[in-house]
């Protein structure tokens, strides 16, 4: 099926729960859609790790408050699904956790129900169980709980609240309050009221499932206050019941190598995500920033004219240098020749020695999967480096041909001239910059109140994409984890606390991220 005939004729919505945060807890339903979907309609419980994960340049319309701190009213969102879905598109309503529980989305679909408009919904993973989960509480547990209860603490206009404490006293479940930081005091208050043994363990959690989860363990006697000094804020839950004597034992998410740290990749959106695997399978939450995004140049004449010139009989005989500086190079390099129709045979029957440089190991790899094997990778990742090594290497009269960005670094090709070496320098794609601005507000929060832990920079284009995207002016010391010494270099005039890896390649990247997660 194409993309095109994927999307749907006429307009629909899905009604998707985006699960409490940590963006491995959408489902793979959700995922499908998000793909998908012509515009995403979405509120404020959905992190920055989910938002980074949204497509670029589907629409985006968010409606969790109003400047100034007003919550949407529900009508306007309910107008607003209904006038994308009329207008024929696929429209994504995502929502924190599950969409049905305590999040309106009945209401939403019993709008939509009357305007005939079709819908689907999409359950997520209820932050009800699984922030539990994630603190080491398990809702149920044959020696403690047979039962648990999800209720909502959120106050009446009077400031009343409508639980009918004895009986979930005297159910003997674990007991989940959902919105309840405000009304913790009348919460606890009620259900001793109502007879429940003030040494029952309780728990707050906060923010739950991402980076900045934080818990306090006490007693429904003195969990208030044990919160109160630990200022725990919105969005939280308090569970009660035994099951909470457990998190001592069973917390793991806090434990893992990264459990508590959030990083923010910025690459090309093409080769990000085995770094972000990699980091969250570790513990981390990770913001994938695609600060740049790679457009071959084309046509490529210059590509194409010089691919002709080399094949042409009588040609000098030389040594011929093919030289790349980045694994977007290469595969836009591959790229282009299956643009052009450009057959391998052809190059195969030059009689020239062909030799292949890289700027790194990265590089170096992805050439490997096209089946070229470097003949030169310097040890120290930069382009000044690659020139020199490459000048000092390459036979007298050899002919460089070099294949990169359009803004490729200007200190490779003046080693190779002073070396007499003829140089030809081909842009193969360009850089651009785009951050949807859902996402960059969300990043420059973090950024300013010291949430992110690190930033990864591979090249220093990226680091230049970064800060503007970011609006031109980042605060200062963020941790930066750079490849090669030029973009630690970009990133440090920025104000960046810089580390380099030792070799360009994700592996070194990790080691690195972990040695530094490590001194903290
Ligand atoms: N539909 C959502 C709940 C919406 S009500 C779901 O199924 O999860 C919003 C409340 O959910 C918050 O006030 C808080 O009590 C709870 N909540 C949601 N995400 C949370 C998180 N990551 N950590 C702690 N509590 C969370």
């Amino acid at each position: 099926m194409t993309e095109k005939e994927q999307k749907c004729k006429e307009g629909k919505v899905w009604l998707v729960g985006a699960g409490p945060g940590d963006a491995g807890l959408l489902t793979v339903k959700a995922a499908r859609l998000l793909k998908k979907a012509d515009v995403i309609v979405y509120d404020a419980l959905v992190s920055a790790e989910l938002l980074s994960w949204l497509p670029d340049r589907t629409e985006k319309i968010y409606v969790g408050k109003h400047a100034g701190n007003h919550p949407v009213p529900q009508e306007e969102i309910n107008q607003i699904l209904i006038r994308e879905a009329k207008a024929g598109k696929c429209v994504v309503r995502l929502k924190g956790g599950d969409p049905f529980v305590f999040g309106r989305g009945g209401e939403e679909l019993e709008a939509l129900a009357e305007e005939g408009i079709p819908f689907e919904a999409v359950p997520g993973v209820t932050s009800s169980a699984a922030v539990p989960a994630y603190a080491g509480i398990p809702v149920t547990h044959r020696d403690y709980a047979s039962s648990f209860h999800v209720i909502t603490g959120h106050a009446k206009k009077d400031g009343t609240l409508s639980i009918d404490f004895p009986a979930l006293v005297k159910l003997g479940g674990t007991l989940v309050f959902l919105m309840s930081v405000s009304s913790m005091e009348k919460i606890l208050k009620g259900l001793m009221d109502a007879g429940m043994n003030p040494e029952i363990p309780a728990a707050v959690i906060e923010r739950g499932t991402t980076a900045r989860q934080r818990q306090i363990c006490a007693t429904v006697g003195t969990l208030k206050e044990k919160s109160d000094l630990a200022e725990i804020h919105t969005p939280a839950m308090i569970v009660v019941g035994e099951v909470c004597t457990l998190a001592g034992t069973l917390g793991w998410a806090q434990k893992r190598p990264l459990g508590g740290k959030q990083y923010i990749l910025t690459r090309p959106r093409q080769n990000m995500s085995v770094l972000a695997e990699r980091l969250r399978a570790l513990g981390a939450q990770v913001i994938e920033m695609p600060a740049i995004r790679t457009e071959p140049v084309r046509p490529n004449k210059r590509l194409k004219e010089a691919l002709e010139r080399m094949e042409m009989p009588g040609e000098k005989k030389d040594e011929l240098w093919l030289v790349f500086t980045s694994p977007v190079g290469v595969t836009t390099f591959f790229d282009e020749l299956r643009e052009i129709k450009y057959d391998l045979r052809k190059l195969l029957s030059i009689e020239r020695n062909i030799k292949v440089a890289a700027i790194g190991s990265a590089t170096a790899g992805k050439l490997g999967e096209h089946g070229l094997f470097a003949d030169l990778v310097p040890e120290v990742y930069s382009a000044r480096e690659l020139g020199e090594k490459l000048a000092a290497e390459a036979s007298p009269g050899a002919h460089i041909m070099i294949v990169r960005a359009e803004e490729g670094s200007g200190e490779l090709v003046p080693p190779l001239r002073k070396a007499q070496l003829e140089v030809e320098d081909i842009p193969l794609y360009r850089t651009l910059y785009d951050v949807h601005p859902a996402l960059q507000e969300e990043v420059r929060e973090l950024l300013k109140n010291g949430e992110i832990d690190g930033m990864t920079f591979t090249s220093a284009s990226t680091v230049h994409g970064f800060v503007r995207a970011m609006g031109g002016e980042i605060p200062s010391g963020i941790r930066a984890v750079c490849i090669g010494e030029q973009t630690a270099k970009a990133a440090a005039e920025y104000g960046m606390e810089t580390v380099v890896s030792d070799r360009a390649d994700m592996d070194s990247m990790v080691e690195k991220i972990l040695e530094t997660a490590e001194e903290e």
